[in-house]
């Protein structure tokens, strides 16, 4: 899967990637919008400083979690650490 790839080497260079995995959030498990879904790699980004501020998430800590599918490669951001799932 190329894509993918290229998109796991870009989160590479700029934060740490976990995963990948079946995380969920707010006791639901997350799944991709995109295509259903339910493996991620998970990845850390820090968010532009203006940025947060100007949406005021202070509460997320100037740093977001990025999910991204690893089948499709949608990527999807939270302010808050999905927890993950262990694997049967
Ligand atoms: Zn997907």
């Amino acid at each position: 899967m190329p894509a993918l790839k290229n998109v796991s080497n870009a989160f590479k260079r700029a934060a740490k990637v976990f995963g990948p995995g079946q995380y969920s959030i707010a006791e639901k498990q997350i799944k991709c919008p995109h295509c259903g879904n339910d493996t991620f790699a998970m990845g850390e980004a820090q968010l532009n400083t203006a940025l947060a501020t100007f949406f005021k998430l202070d509460w997320a800590d100037e740093s977001a979690t990025v999910l991204i599918c690893t089948k499709c490669s949608r990527i999807q951001w939270f302010g808050k650490n999905p927890t993950k799932l262990l694997s049967e």
